[in-house]
C-alpha cells in the first residue's frame, strides 16, 4: 500500500531504540519513571508506524483487525484491572509474548522453511528451535506464574523426586531433537522433531516454576520478565526485524539485571532459586512456629493514635495489606497529620513488599507521599533502636524475625526490617493468618508489639480521626 524508504525505517528504528533505552533509563528512579513511560510509548507508537506503513506489504485487513481486537482486549483489562492483580496481569502479558513466539516459529518454518539453503537453513533452523524453546517455556512458566500469584495455585514449591536428574534429561533430550529437527529439516521434514521440543519446554516451563517456594516468586516474576525479551528477540532473528532483535535485548537483560537485584536483596543464589524448593530443605518442616508463641497484645485506633502523637520518630513499613486495602491514601493523610505535629515520619520498603518489585514505590507515589521521606531498607535497617513506633500496615513475611533466625525456612536467609529492635511495633492486619510464603511471624507475639486487627483502611481512618 505505501512504500516507505529503507532509510526512513531504519532511522525511525534507531529513534524508538534510544527511546526504549531512555525509557529504561527513566523508569529506574520514582522521580523520572513517568517521563520514562512516556518515552517507552512514543518510541513504541514509532516502531508500530514505521514498521506497519514501511515493512508490512500485505493483508492489511487481517492487521488491522488483529490490532483493533489485541488494542481493546489490552485497554479494557487495563482499566479494569485492580492494583492488586497488576502482578498477575503482569504474568499473563509474558505469557502472551511467548506464545507469540511459538507461533511464529512454527509459522515461519512451515510458511518459509524451504526458502532458505545450505549453511543459510542450518542458521534459520537454529533461530527458529531456540526461539520456540525460549516462548514455550516463557508462555507454561508464566501460566504457572500467574496461578501461584492469583492464589490459584497454592504457593507451596512442588519437589518431584530427582527433580535435578528430571531437568538435566530434558534438557539432554530437548538438545537431541534439535540435532534431529535441523537434519530432518535439512532433507524437507523436521516438524515432529520440533513438536516433541515444544511440548517437553512446555513441561520444563510449568515444573521449574511449580517447583519455586512463595517467598522466592519476586525472582520468578522478573526472571520470566526477562525470558519474554529473550523470547521477542528470538522472534526478531525469525523475522530479521532488527528493532524487535534489539527491543527484545533491552527486556531481556533489563529483567536478568532486575533479577540478579532482587536474588541479592532476597539473599539468594540465582541457580539455588531456578533449581527450585529454595529454603524448604526437604524434610525439615520449616517451623517458624504457629502454635504456642505466646500471647498477642490487640491495640485500639485511639491508642495507636495516642503512641504515634507522643513519638518523635516513626517508622511506616508498607506490605501487600496496604495494597489489598488501598490504604495509601489514609497513610499520606496520617503522615501529613504526624509531620505537622513535629513527629519524624519515614517509610522503609523492603525489596520484595506487595506482589511485583516496586510495588510498594508505586502505591506511595500515587498517593503523593514525598520521595525524600521514603527509604529502602538497606537504608534504614540499622536505625530501628532510635524508632519509637513502626507501623506495619498489611506486612507479614518482610518483618519476620525467623527470617534472621530460622536460615533453614521458608525465608530463612532472607533480610528483613528489623522492627522489633524499636521500642514500639504496631501490626495492623485482620487476622492472625500467615504472610505469602505461609509462615507464622515471631514478632507478633513479641513483648513490644501490639496488633491493631481490622482491614488497614478502615484502622487507618480511625486512627486518622483520633489524631
Ligand atoms: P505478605 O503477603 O507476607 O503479608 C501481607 C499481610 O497483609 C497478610 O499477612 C495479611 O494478613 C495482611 N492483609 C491482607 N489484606 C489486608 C487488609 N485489607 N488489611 C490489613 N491487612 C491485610 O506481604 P509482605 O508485603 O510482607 O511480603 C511480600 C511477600 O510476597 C513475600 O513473601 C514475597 O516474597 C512475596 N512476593 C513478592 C513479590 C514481589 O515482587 N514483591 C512477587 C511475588 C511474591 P491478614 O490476612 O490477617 O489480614
Amino acid at each position: 500500500m505505501f512504500e516507505l524508504n529503507e532509510g526512513i525505517i531504519q532511522v525511525s528504528y534507531i529513534i524508538a531504540t534510544i527511546l526504549f533505552i531512555l525509557a529504561l533509563g527513566g523508569l529506574s528512579n520514582q522521580e523520572t519513571a513517568r517521563r520514562g513511560n512516556w518515552y517507552g510509548i512514543v518510541g513504541m507508537s514509532i516502531a508500530l508506524i514505521a514498521t506497519i506503513v514501511g515493512i508490512v506489504t500485505q493483508a492489511y485487513v487481517e492487521l488491522l483487525v488483529a490490532l483493533l481486537l489485541g488494542g481493546t482486549i489490552g485497554l479494557i483489562a487495563a482499566r479494569r484491572v485492580q492494583m492488586t492483580q497488576m502482578p498477575e496481569l503482569v504474568a499473563i502479558l509474558h505469557s502472551l509474548v511467548g506464545v507469540a513466539a511459538v507461533a511464529v516459529g512454527f509459522a515461519n518454518f512451515i510458511g518459509h522453511g524451504g526458502d532458505y539453503e545450505g549453511t543459510m537453513k542450518t542458521i534459520h533452523d537454529i533461530e527458529t528451535y531456540v526461539g520456540i524453546l525460549i516462548g514455550a517455556v516463557t508462555f507454561s512458566g508464566s501460566v504457572i506464574a500467574f496461578g501461584k500469584l492469583s492464589g490459584k495455585i497454592g504457593g507451596k514449591p512442588l519437589l518431584l523426586p530427582a527433580r535435578h536428574w528430571l531437568n538435566l534429561l530434558l534438557l539432554l533430550v530437548v538438545i537431541y531433537y534439535g540435532y534431529a529437527f535441523v537434519h530432518q529439516s535439512a532433507a524437507g521434514g523436521g516438524l515432529m522433531p520440533l513438536v516433541i521440543m515444544t511440548v517437553l519446554s512446555l513441561l520444563f516451563g510449568i515444573h521449574m516454576v511449580m517447583a519455586i517456594g512463595g517467598a522466592d516468586m519476586p525472582v520468578v516474576v522478573s526472571m520470566l520478565n526477562s525470558y519474554s525479551g529473550w523470547a521477542a528477540s528470538a522472534i526478531g532473528f525469525m523475522l530479521g526485524n532488527d528493532l524487535l532483535i534489539v527491543t527484545g535485548a533491552l527486556v531481556g537483560s533489563s529483567g536478568a539485571i532486575l533479577s540478579y537485584i532482587m536474588c541479592r536483596a532476597m539473599n539468594r543464589k540465582f541457580l539455588a532459586v531456578i533449581a527450585g524448593g529454595f529454603g524448604t530443605s526437604e524434610g525439615t518442616q520449616a517451623s517458624g512456629g504457629g502454635e504456642d508463641q505466646g500471647e498477642v497484645v490487640p491495640i485500639s485506633a485511639e491508642e495507636t493514635a495516642d503512641l504515634l502523637t507522643g513519638a518523635r520518630e516513626v517508622m511506616i513499613i508498607p506490605g501487600y495489606g496496604m495494597a489489598v486495602a488501598q490504604a495509601q491514601h489514609v497513610v499520606h493523610e496520617i503522615t501529613q497529620a504526624l509531620r505537622g505535629k513535629g513527629v519524624n515520619v519515614r517509610f522503609g520498603i523492603h525489596p520484595v513488599a506487595g506482589r511485583m518489585p516496586g510495588h510498594m514505590n508505586v502505591l506511595l507515589a500515587e498517593a503523593k507521599v514525598p520521595y525524600d521521606i521514603v527509604f529502602e531498607m538497606e537504608e534504614i535497617n540499622d536505625d530501628f533502636p532510635e524508632v519509637d513506633v513502626s507501623v506495619v500496615i498489611g506486612a507479614n513475611d518482610i518483618v519476620n524475625p525467623s527470617a534472621l533466625d530460622e536460615p533453614d525456612g521458608p525465608i530463612g536467609g532472607m533480610p528483613v526490617l528489623e522492627c522489633w529492635k524499636g521500642k514500639t511495633s504496631i501490626v495492623l492486619k485482620r487476622s492472625m493468618a500467615t504472610g505469602y510464603a505461609g509462615v507464622q511471624n515471631p514478632l507478633f507475639f513479641k513483648e513490644n508489639t501490639r496488633m491493631l486487627f481490622g482491614d488497614a483502611k478502615e484502622t487507618l481512618e480511625g486512627v486518622y480521626k483520633a489524631l
